[in-house]
């Protein structure tokens, strides 16, 4: 696969929680990274229906815009009493009034879990779709996952979107209830990330610690 060190590279996301996590797993790595949101450029529909076609659909998009390499995430919560349901609508569902509301997004997956009595735990996993595109055409795509189980009422005020009610397994807090170190030690980004990182960017990884 094609090494990406010492290239520049735009980060093609706006979401504020995905951009600070995945810059502190790049942190060190030997690659000039931009954020899309300093480009002035029109965000792309997602209207691909999985993960994977949306990162890909993202990435591209900003490649073929830019002429610079670009890397995208897409990502969701698969809840599997609701048929791994929201996944690839994960953002839809928080949308409310013209905006994104993660309280009322949490509120209503519990919800659809009392409504048809799904027994405990309640199993859950987040996925990770991360794409690089080169300006020619050529993407590569690394998947990443976390298993666990989602809690309510939500704790804790850290992380962004659904971390506040998800608990990973091996752990008794939820993702809100740990620092970004912590959380990384276990989420789906880092593990998609880990994977980019050993792939193209020739093992010059930073580990997780
Ligand atoms: P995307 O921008 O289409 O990938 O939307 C992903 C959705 O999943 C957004 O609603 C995010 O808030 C949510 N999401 C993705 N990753 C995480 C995470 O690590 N923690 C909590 N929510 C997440």
């Amino acid at each position: 696969m094609r090494s990406l060190k010492d290239q520049t590279m735009v980060l093609a996301t706006r979401n504020r929680g995905k951009i600070n996590e995945i810059l502190t797993l790049l942190k060190g790595v030997h690659v000039d990274i931009i954020l899309v949101s300093n480009l002035g450029l029109s965000e792309p529909r997602e209207t691909e229906d999985t993960l994977e076609g949306n990162a890909r659909l993202k990435a591209t998009y900003t490649a073929s815009q830019t002429g610079m390499i670009a890397l995208a995430d897409d990502s969701g919560l698969e809840v599997a009493a609701l048929g791994n349901q929201p996944g690839v609508a994960t953002a839809d569902w928080a949308e409310r009034h013209g905006g994104r509301d993660y309280r009322f997004a949490m509120r209503r997956i519990w919800q659809a879990l009392e409504t048809q009595r799904a027994p405990f735990p309640r199993r859950a996993r987040f996925r990770s779709v991360i794409c690089v595109a080169w300006i020619d055409g050529e993407t590569a795509t690394f998947e990443g996952v976390v298993n666990g189980h989602l809690v309510w009422p939500p704790r804790g005020a850290n992380g962004f979107g659904y971390d506040p009610m998800f608990v990973p397994d091996d752990d008794t807090r939820t993702f809100g209830e740990m620092t970004e170190k912590e959380k990384s030690r276990h989420s789906h980004r880092s593990r998609s990330l880990q994977l980019f990182m050993q792939h193209c960017l020739n093992n010059d990884a930073p580990t997780v610690a």
